[in-house]
């Protein structure tokens, strides 16, 4: 490996900074739209966001470009070792982008914007005929965009889910979701049958905002959140922007009679921006300064939220400061009976309001209808009727109208195909790393000590610090020693159910 970098090298991360930057902007702006941009601005600002987008997707694909992408494919030697794990990225990046001729990707991106319009009024009228023709037309287009990606991938969803988690097949997710499904099945079936139904009614007790507000912040910055590096802020749909390690940040949402939706919703971002806030400076101004994929992202919120913001053994230290900080609302309330009630499980329809046990069936639903979409040819008329079917057979409810069945989420609309199992996968990583952690950490004292220290650093020297720079797969085997396995989830969820509903 060569020393000093080369000439070349020091260009070629010139043009990504440029490129880095003008994100950045874009997600400050981002941000911006979504926290306090004032009403009337929003189809100014949409001019704006978008020519920082083309100019960024301009450097991207540019000539500058291509002149490096083919110098550094004939010559690696000019690349230093962090240069090359750099061009890799690129490169993937820049194919993705070249093989599809700009005619059909400027259509496609057309097509998109137009049917993330006509979903917000089809979600809002319940009226899936209104989405149809567009779902129609956006999965032809996806199944022609895969025919230009597909490189070596045994199924055509597998070029899918590559894109939001790099080296995903559904040869590797076909028994891990089968393993997961019968897992979570089975102890469903336990606690309908044998469940202790616990009180969870003081869960709808009134905390004001400001309260909600303290406590958040109180619990996140115990939990490693660095204000100095980020702010906690309201928006209507909880969210993460990370524009660099010095600035990634949160907000949440409240409900005075839902107090755990604030909390756990700050708990749950303030781990995506921990990550952010955490890679190695290294990588600082390139395209690996971010998260590894979407599902070791959500891993690192879902830790936060569920590996410990729903632990026993935090809690328990966790209890009396919250206790303090709400006043009398919950002193009549003890321990066990909060933990409990904190913790219990409903089948519902909405996944974004799902909890952590029910949570993956929703994912699972979703997955096997997208592959049937996608590897199969399923006529769009019958896409409802599916949905629902299966929402009886994996839960047993049926959604009374569209916007609370297949209407519900955005990421169709938004040509997000394969983005769905980021999202139990995070849950899966959650827990394995927990595991792992707790071969050469003391967890329950590390809980019961207050000081969380230890669980920061464990996942800022195996996952943070190496931002994009690692595959998903690779940073689950060094952290924790093995592949990707569904059984340290089930682990944990029955010795939390089995405390909640003493089975
Ligand atoms: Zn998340």
């Amino acid at each position: 490996m060569t020393s000093t970098m080369t000439q070349s090298e020091q260009d070629f991360r010139a043009l990504l900074k440029e490129m880095n930057l003008l994100d950045t902007t874009n997600a400050l702006l981002d941000w911006d739209g979504q926290t306090y941009m004032p009403e009337d601005e929003s189809d100014m600002r949409a001019e704006l966001v978008s020519y920082v987008g083309q100019k960024s997707f301009q450097l991207e694909t540019g000539a500058k470009m291509k002149a490096f992408v083919d110098q550094f494919t004939d010559q690696p030697e000019l690349l230093s070792t962090d240069g090359k794990l750099l061009f890799k990225k690129v490169k993937k990046n820049y194919d993705l982008n070249a093989k599809v001729p700009a005619a059909e990707m400027a259509a496609y991106t057309k097509l998109i914007s137009k049917a993330q319009s006509v979903w917000m009024s089809a979600h809002k009228h319940q009226s899936y005929a209104e989405f149809k023709p567009y779902l129609k037309q956006i999965i032809e287009a996806t199944k022609r965009l895969i025919q230009y990606w597909k490189t070596d991938q045994k199924t055509d969803y597998d070029v899918l889910l590559d894109q939001y988690e790099p080296g995903m097949t559904v040869a590797m997710l076909d028994p891990i979701f089968t393993q997961l499904r019968d897992g979570v099945t089975d102890l469903r079936a336990q606690i309908a049958d044998h469940g202790d139904q616990p009180n969870d009614q003081f869960m709808h007790r009134y905390v004001s905002e400001t309260t909600q507000t303290e406590l958040s912040r109180d619990f996140v910055s115990r939990l490693g959140f660095d204000f100095n590096k980020g702010s906690l802020d309201i928006s209507m749909h909880p969210f993460t922007v990370g524009m660099n390690r010095n600035d990634a940040r949160i907000t949440t949402r409240y409900g005075v009679h839902d107090f755990q939706m604030s909390l756990l919703g700050s708990i749950h971002e303030a781990g995506h921006a921990l990550y952010q806030q955490n890679i190695d400076p290294k990588w600082d101004f390139t395209l690996l300064s971010g998260g590894a994929s979407m599902g070791i992202h959500e891993s690192q919120s879902l830790f936060n939220e569920v590996m410990i913001g729903r632990n026993y053994d935090y809690w328990k230290h966790e209890y009396p400061r919250f206790l303090e900080l709400t006043g009398e609302t919950f002193s009549d309330i003890d321990f066990e009976t909060f933990y409990r009630g904190f913790n219990t499980t409903h089948a519902s329809l909405i996944r974004t309001e799902a909890d952590p046990l029910t949570y993956p069936l929703h994912i699972i639903i979703r997955y096997e209808l997208e592959k049937a979409i996608i590897n199969g040819n399923v006529d769009v008329d019958e896409l409802p009727s599916m949905w629902n079917q299966m929402y009886q057979d994996y839960l047993g409810i049926t959604p009374d109208n569209d916007a609370d069945g297949i209407l519900q989420d955005i990421h169709w609309a938004g040509g997000d195909l394969g983005y769905f199992p980021s999202y139990a996968l995070g849950h899966l990583y959650a827990a394995q790393f927990l595991h792992a952690m707790s071969q050469t950490l003391d967890l329950p004292k590390i809980f019961a000590s207050g000081n969380y220290q230890p669980l920061i650093d464990w996942r800022k020297i195996n996952i943070h610090q190496f931002g994009a720079s690692k595959e998903p797969n690779q940073i689950v085997k060094d952290a924790t020693g093995e592949a990707l396995s569904p059984k340290y989830w089930l682990a944990h969820q029955q010795s939390v159910y089995k405390r909640v509903y003493r089975l």
